[in-house]
């Protein structure tokens, strides 16, 4: 018996960051469409050859994007809002990705629980959707010349994109106007000579599947009647509740996750029909480690004793992991030959495949085993962290005060403090010296001058602005979690790691490797050089947790609540040490805690148990006339509330100004009694707000909790801002505040 084996997506960024480049030339006017799209084709059809030549017989193809796939079907359905109605082609299309001429892009936001984030389509009560399939089917078409029939189109299906979108009206009449467009796309496919495709239907793993029954049930029995043979593909999550119909449908297969939730369970207590081919998503397509080949075939053979009928794969997108682990030759041996990229993948699912039907593959299987043990021993346990985690008692996740009884304790500061996030702008002349010193033409000492010199500007600044509680400016940071995953243990970086976070920006996350430990302060001495320039208080930044945590790739052999806790016990002495520094004011930002949510509602409890707990043990050593402060720069509080109260810190600062308020107004409804940050001044916007502007804003904050809780700020860090635009908004905030707290004195 051949077991054979299929992909659902590859990186698309190339190798070099081809199409970064090649989009960016061309935003700059320096080349054409012609140049940027044989630039991305050649890096498609590259892919394509490196899946063939790995021996993969089902290639997923047409995820390959300019920016976004989820915007692709957009456009190819003709879902174009109003608003960039009067462009057309490439102009409309990157119009709606990054905004043009004052005219606001589509909103972006993060795709399912992945650090990918794709553009919400927006789509009016009356929209009139429309299909050019032209480009797939061109796409579709090339793929034919090097995988003839090994290709499987990759089709978002229209459940999930509606539910992804921004829908006004009513969602089974949008559908009805979808499902035709669909039919024709499936037809033309056929026409063509292909005889499977894949409808990609993440949404089926969320807690909202069971309310799309009777829509997903519609649609595929009308897509089967195309006669081409569909396979079903979820990812991220089990399908829970939903499994019973949704192995029901009219497909020809499903693909499953088996390495998230637990679809092997729900295999196991309702079978599999045996008339449907099942997708083994077994290859974690969201994590960058080797399979353990033990676990691996364990759980193939569990499958296997449910149904025959089976192809091996990855367990979604190879997008979220960066092309080539074989290129790392900086990262020591031992750990790089355990890492697994996007190529290392493919020859995973192979090898799974070849091991299961029989055929050769024993000799990959040994040295795949001799090289975990080789890993095993260089990444030698820190003992001294695992017996601190084992010694936590509640007391180490508790202030010695409750926050009532400290609050008195804590630096007297005028009502409505000011204060900032703590990134100032990251010029290029900032960028340049961290490039001089690491290409070693800078010494330490030189370096550390010129960090020295850019913190005593921005001193300056802050004390001439008048600006209440100040901060270093952070820059010495590249990155808030870079920076500090460089220095504790347990962390290794790669030199070519990118995977895309949205359209042309990439990032490199951090691999957790081992124990994480802190072998000596990380941010005491810069604490140290801004609080001697300074009668006033200047605020320890750190970077959470979780936050650290999320923004990785985390092992798999330890829990993420045990990551989360050995990087908090780091930062926790961290935060002693700051407070030995004389630091009277200590921010820990956890803008990942929300993004962490799980993609079930019934599985929140547990992540925001110990992700609560996680900065609790990180702050809870502060004195208690050390006032902590959080920061997270998003919106949406009022589903999380009472764990954001959790926290216990003194001070959260939240973004306030794009919602309108609306953030203050829940987190106020909610009852919470601590204070919170008014995040009044957008900073993704270049525009300056006016005294005027703000000081209303601010009153309407008044309105909502009493003036001794809010503190008054950016709603996130000033680093991608510049100068010229940060001073003066920073005047207008300092100058509403002033006018505000000078009301309230004469009231009083
Ligand atoms: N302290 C960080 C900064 O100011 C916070 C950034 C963030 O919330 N993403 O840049
Ligand atoms: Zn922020």
């Amino acid at each position: 018996m051949t077991i054979q084996t299929a992909t659902l997506g590859y990186p698309r960024i190339g190798k070099n960051r081809e199409v970064k480049k090649a989009l960016e030339a061309f935003w700059r006017g320096k080349s054409d469409a012609e140049t940027l799209l044989k630039i991305v084709r050649g890096i498609e059809a590259d892919n394509w050859q490196t899946q063939r030549d790995a021996g993969i017989d089902h290639v997923g193809v047409g995820d390959h994007t300019l920016y976004d796939h989820v915007l692709d079907w957009t456009v190819r359905l003709g879902l174009i809002p109003e608003r960039f109605r009067h462009l057309s082609g490439l102009e409309q299309y990157f119009a709606m990705a990054r905004g043009r001429d004052g005219i606001p892009a589509l909103e972006m936001t993060k795709w399912f629980d992945t650090n990918y984030h794709y553009l919400v389509p927006e789509i009016a009560a009356d929209a009139k959707p429309q299909a050019n399939f032209e480009d797939f089917l061109a796409t579709v078409g090339r793929s034919q010349i090097i995988l003839g029939d090994r290709l499987m189109p990759i089709i978002l299906s229209p459940i999930t994109l509606l539910k992804l979108s921004r829908v006004e009206g009513n969602f089974a009449a949008h559908l009805d106007q979808l499902l035709p467009l669909y039919g024709d796309l499936l037809n033309q496919l056929k026409a063509m000579g292909v005889t499977a495709v894949q409808l990609h239907e993440p949404i089926l793993v969320t807690s909202e599947a069971n309310d799309l029954q009777e829509a997903v049930t519609k649609t595929y029995q009308q897509l089967a009647q195309a006669g081409l043979a569909i396979h079903l593909v979820t990812y991220f999550d089990d399908l829970g509740t939903a499994y019973p119909w949704v192995k029901a449908l009219p497909v020809a297969g499903i693909s499953l996750d088996f390495t998230r939730g637990n679809n092997l369970e729900l295999l196991q207590r309702h079978g599999f029909p045996a008339d449907k081919r099942l997708g083994v998503g077994i290859v974690d397509g969201r994590n960058i480690w080797k399979i353990r080949p033990e676990s691996v075939l364990s759980t193939v053979k569990a499958i296997q004793a449910v149904t025959e009928n089976f192809w091996i794969q990855p367990s979604a997108s190879l997008q979220f992991v960066p092309h080539d682990a074989a290129r790392e030759t900086k990262l020591p041996e031992p750990l790089r030959n355990v890492l697994s990229f996007a190529a290392q993948k493919l020859g995973e699912v192979v090898m799974v495949a070849k091991l299961l039907s029989g055929d050769d593959a024993n000799a990959s299987l040994t040295t795949l085993q001799a090289q975990w043990s080789a890993f095993e021993k260089f990444s030698s346990a820190n003992t001294q962290v695992q017996a601190a985690l084992k010694k936590l008692t509640a007391d180490d996740f508790q202030r010695s005060l409750s926050y009532t009884l400290r609050l008195d304790r804590q630096l007297p500061l005028p009502a409505l403090p000011t204060t900032t996030i703590g990134s100032f702008p990251q010029t290029s002349e900032v960028r340049q010296l961290r490039v001089k010193y690491k290409q070693g033409k800078l010494t330490e000492a030189e370096y550390q001058a010129a960090i020295d010199a850019h913190i005593a500007d921005c001193i300056k600044l802050q004390e001439d602005i008048g600006i209440d509680v100040l901060v270093h400016g952070e820059f010495e940071r590249t990155d808030m979690v870079e920076y500090f995953g460089q220095q504790l243990s347990g962390f290794a970086f790669t030199t070519n790691g990118w995977v895309q976070s949205y359209g042309s920006r990439y990032v490199r996350p951090p691999i957790i490797f081992g124990d994480v430990a802190r072998p000596q302060p990380m941010t005491v001495r810069e604490f140290k050089v801004a609080q001697a320039l300074t009668e006033k208080p200047v605020k320890g930044m750190l970077t959470g947790p979780v936050t650290i945590l999320n923004w990785s790739f985390p092992r798999t052999d330890i829990s993420r609540q045990e990551q989360a806790f050995q990087i908090a016990l780091a930062l926790r002495e961290e935060v002693a040490d700051l407070e030995a520094a004389g630091s009277l004011v200590i921010q820990v930002d956890e803008p990942a805690l929300r993004e962490g949510l799980p993609l079930k509602l019934e599985n929140w409890g547990e992540y925001l148990t110990w992700a609560v707990d996680a900065f609790r043990l990180s702050t809870a050593i502060a004195q208690p006339q050390t006032q902590i402060h959080t920061h997270m720069c998003y919106c949406e509080f009022g589903d999380i509330i009472q764990d954001i109260e959790r926290l216990d810190a003194d001070v959260i600062s939240i973004e306030n100004s794009r919602s309108n308020n609306r953030t203050l107004q829940e987190v106020t409804a909610a009852g919470y009694s601590h204070q919170v940050g008014n995040g009044v001044y957008d900073i993704h916007s270049p525009v300056v707000p006016t005294t005027e502007q703000l000081t209303q804003q601010l009153q309407a904050g008044i309105q909502t909790l009493p003036l001794r809780q809010i503190w008054v700020n950016p709603d996130c860090g000033l680093k991608t801002r510049r100068w010229e635009e940060v001073v003066p908004a920073l005047k207008n905030m300092v100058a509403a505040a002033q006018k505000l707290r000078g009301e309230a004195n004469a009231k009083a």
